[in-house]
């Protein structure tokens, strides 16, 4: 038996209807459109903007275990560089291959499922975006990141520098470790 499933919110816009394909094998639908964010997609550090466009380009075929779900969904991003904090944002392409068992198929526990003839987008498109987040994210490759001295922006300015000039607290320290040298 397959675990309880709970009932999906047919408002959710990432909820598709998938009676029309009727359970027949070969069958298929074409979904072209655009829908918003829900909230909390994303990690700490880069999100999907809650409302923001959310574009599907997908096939839903009907097949013997159930729905198979193929194409892309586009998602805007929005999150801080890793390095500098500053704001970044981005887009990303995500490609879904999923199949959506029919509650009488024989399935693992984690798997999808086709309830009251509609499926949930929403937790596939959660995990492809997290799947596919780069772990740091940057403004750009080569960001530079912040002065540990001063938490200046070392992108605005390169030739940034404190000179040699030592922490007078350091220098006491240093002169502590040649006097020892020499004993
Ligand atoms: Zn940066
Ligand atoms: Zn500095």
């Amino acid at each position: 038996m397959n675990s309880p499933q709970r009932s999906l919110d047919a408002r959710s816009p990432l909820v598709l209807e998938v009676h029309e394909l009727g359970r027949r094998a070969g069958t298929m639908r074409q979904v072209d459109r655009t829908v918003p964010a829900p909230e909390g997609i994303g990690i700490e550090m880069v999100r999907v903007p809650q409302g923001s466009p959310i574009g599907l380009d997908l096939k839903l075929e009907s097949v013997v275990e159930g729905v198979y779900v193929s194409g892309t969904a586009e998602v805007e991003l929005e999150g801080e560089c890793a390095r500098c904090l500053v704001g970044i944002e981005d887009e990303m392409s995500l490609d879904l291959q999923e199949l959506y068992f029919y509650s009488d198929k024989d399935a693992e526990e984690d798997a999808y499922f086709v309830v009251d003839e509609r499926i949930d987008l929403e937790p596939v498109i959660r995990d492809a975006v997290v799947l596919d987040l780069p772990f740091t994210p940057l403004c750009r490759e080569d960001c530079a990141g912040l002065c540990p001295t001063c938490g200046t922006n070392l992108n605005d300015d390169p030739e940034h520098d404190h000179g040699d000039r030592v922490d007078p607290r350091w220098g006491k320290l240093m002169d502590l470790v040649g006097e020892t040298d020499e004993n």
